[in-house]
């Protein structure tokens, strides 16, 4: 079975999603040899590019230079995977007026959101792409984790907290740090809103409250009717 062949790509970014790559310092060697890299300009000259079985994406279009590396990846390549909250809702980019989501131009075929993404996540994401899979969605959202944790509510302790309807997958790390959920994973693909809004009204806040905390990393998009992908 020959190789998949991968692009790893940075629009408007910090490069926080693509460094995490490159933290995998355990992994790195072995995810290396199961796979042609085509393109990583972060971590090396050499990038003979040509078609991709699958291109990963990090940061917002802000620009006309992103957006044509952008249509030129999505062009050559079978998979789009986009990583980070800033290429999959906008993140910090959206808060100037100038950043969008890859998915508002390009075909998207998979999301890893996280400011920045998960370690575990993107090696799980790519053991399944390297076999021909998608990964799995995580539909649940940052609650769960929390609760599994027998972490105590923050909500309790009168923070507003994005757990309810943010998407889980960092394991709850700030409420287990005692910080409330900022929402930096996105909207969770699949909310209960009323399950989330019985918890938030029971401590004094209504949904909307957790939105406006939300549209930090994800803008508008963080509202039920603006959520857009799936
Ligand atoms: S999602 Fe966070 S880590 Fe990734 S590029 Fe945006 S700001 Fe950086
Ligand atoms: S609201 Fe926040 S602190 Fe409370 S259970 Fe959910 S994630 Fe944990
Ligand atoms: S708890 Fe919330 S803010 Fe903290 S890492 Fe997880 S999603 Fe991000």
């Amino acid at each position: 079975m020959s190789k998949p062949r991968i692009g790893i790509y940075g629009l408007t970014s910090c490069a926080g999603d693509q460094l995490v790559l490159l933290n995998c310092e355990d992994e790195l060697l072995d995810v290396l040899s199961a796979v042609d890299l085509r393109s990583f300009v972060m971590a090396t000259s050499q990038n003979p590019e040509g078609e991709l079985d699958v291109a990963f994406v990090e940061g917002a279009v802000t620009q006309d230079s992103d957006l044509e590396l952008l249509r030129d990846v999505r062009t050559r390549s079978k998979l789009l995977i986009a990583i980070g909250t800033c290429a999959v809702w906008g993140g910090i980019p959206y808060l100037s007026g100038r950043g969008v989501p890859i998915s508002q131009h390009v075909k998207v075929d998979y999301s890893l959101p996280g400011c920045p993404i998960e370690k575990k996540q993107l090696l799980s994401a790519l053991s399944s792409l390297i076999h021909g899979d998608l990964p799995l969605k995580l539909p649940y959202p940052v609650c769960l984790e929390c609760t599994i944790r027998e972490n105590s509510c923050l909500l309790q302790a009168g923070e507003i907290c994005c757990g309810p309807l943010t998407a889980g997958g960092c394991g709850a790390r700030c409420p287990s740090h005692n910080r409330p959920c900022l929402g930096c994973r996105g909207p969770s693909l699949d909310p209960n809103y009323q399950a989330a809004t019985k918890i938030l009204a029971k401590h004094g806040y209504d949904v909307e409250d957790v939105h406006r905390k939300l549209a930090l990393f994800s803008g508008t998009n963080s509202s039920k009717e603006g959520r857009q992908v799936g």
